[in-house]
């Protein structure tokens, strides 16, 4: 199977060779062709699949027979919608757009809340025939008027369980009643729930059904571990496994924003450099510990769940879940991050007597126990009582399930969303 066999043209496989694939993935090897058709998609698969590719290529190739390098903005309408749930998300998926589409005179930008909306006002003036979006700020540059769908050919709707779980189906409504009936329309979730299909129900068209490999395959590529060791001597263990084992680029995950901040000022003190990713950091901040982490300037990164979705760092060495995550489905979205594309990948869990519960979800969830290993000096002190789990102000909520909208009532309206505060 080769990319030339799915019908892409010069363009694309250009650009294809140039980032040094050589074979599709099994999402782009049935998503490519179906797309290319025409035809509408739902596709079940999850970040670490290649699934931005597999909307990404064939859509720029539906797209390109218009494409061209007039200044005039009338040249340039929307003809591309991307929804995603995360800004992080938006900006990986525009920065795909523009990799493969290098050789192909399209516009793309992005448009997410956290930042000032008057340089996103001015790249839509200017004409764009990609816009890659997260449903509120969408919606609120649709009410000052500086969005014109009429021309609209594709909507993807990207990581569609996260963003109902996130809150936003009432926003994603809204956006999809603007937008022309006669489209395509393409939708990827890490999930089928009711809900999901539900909203394919409503929104596609006689959809052609991809699904890739079952959600905990990257689990088996990757090797993981559990060191049992004391709630208060965490952060010890921690700063020890980084500094003797000589660990860099580090992904670490708390289960609080509070926690992440705290848990990164620390490593800083013990000289392991280090940032927070959350939802309370401004979007600049954000930006600049990812990079800095890409770069491997910064050591290690601390997220959360919501902070890390759609993060895409390649080949990630090392994840640490220096807190277990309340939803046992986390625990694989978390070591997803390494060991991508067949690369070694290690996740490492410290686990204390609080989480003994969640780690046998997660192990029954594995359908295996994971191997267990003392460190020297750090073995649990076995008459500590557990304790219930600090899971921050909004209850430890997390992803993989579905209804478990913040707040519990009414979904907020696109101004009071959750996803406004960031994640
Ligand atoms: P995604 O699931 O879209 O987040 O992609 C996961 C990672 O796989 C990204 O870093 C891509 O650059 C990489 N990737 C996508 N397609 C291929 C391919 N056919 N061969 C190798 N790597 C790929």
């Amino acid at each position: 199977m080769s990319f030339e066999s799915l019908g892409l043209m010069p363009e694309l496989l250009r650009a294809v060779r140039e980032q040094g694939y050589e074979t599709p993935t099994p999402i782009q090897a049935q998503a490519i062709p179906t797309v290319l058709e025409g035809r509408d998609l739902m596709g079940r698969a999850q970040t670490g699949t290649g699934k931005t590719a597999g909307f990404t290529l064939p859509m720029l190739q539906r797209l390109a027979h218009h494409a061209n390098t007039s200044a005039s903005p009338a040249r340039h309408p929307i003809r591309a919608l991307i929804l995603t749930p995360t800004r992080e998300l938006a900006m990986q998926v525009e920065e795909s757009v523009r990799t493969y589409g290098r050789h192909i005179p399209l516009r793309s930008t992005t448009i997410f809340g956290g930042v000032n909306i008057n340089p996103q006002t001015k790249a839509l003036r200017a004409g764009v025939e990609i816009l890659v979006a997260t449903p509120g700020r969408l919606l609120d540059h649709q009410q000052q008027g500086n969005l014109n769908f009429s021309q609209l050919e594709i909507v993807v709707l990207d990581e569609a369980d996260r963003m109902l779980d996130m809150g936003f189906i009432r926003d994603i409504r809204k956006i999809i009643a603007l937008l022309p009936t006669q489209r395509q329309t393409l939708l990827f979730s890490a999930t089928f729930t009711d809900e999901i299909k539900q909203l394919a129900g409503a929104f596609l068209k006689n959809p052609a059904l991809v699904e890739v490999t079952p959600r905990n395959t990257a689990a088996e590529l990757v090797r993981q571990i559990v060191h049992p060791v004391d709630r208060e001597r965490k952060r010890a263990l921690l700063a020890h496994l980084i500094q003797s084992r000589g660990l860099e680029q580090v992904l670490v995950f708390t289960r609080t924003k509070h926690g992440a901040n705290r848990l990164s000022e620390q490593l800083d003190k013990d000289g392991i450099s280090s940032m927070a990713i959350h939802g309370n950091k401004s979007q600049p901040q954000r930006i600049k510990a990812l990079e800095e982490f890409k770069k491997g300037s910064v050591r290690v990164l601390v997220a959360t769940d919501i902070a890390a979705r759609g993060l895409d760092i390649d080949q990630l060495p090392h994840v640490v879940n220096y807190e277990l995550p309340q939803v046992p489905e986390d625990y694989i979205h978390r070591i997803g991050r390494t060991g991508r594309a067949g690369s070694e990948g290690e996740a490492t869990s410290l686990v204390c007597v609080d989480e003994h519960k969640l780690l046998r979800d997660i192990e029954k969830l594995l359908r295996k126990d994971l191997p267990k290993q003392v460190v020297t000096g750090y073995a649990p002190d076995p008459s500590i009582p557990a304790q219930p789990i600090e899971t921050g102000r909004q209850g430890g909520r997390s992803s993989g399930r579905p209804g478990g909208r913040p707040g519990g009532g009414a979904p907020p309206s696109h101004r009071a969303r959750p996803g406004a505060r960031g994640k």
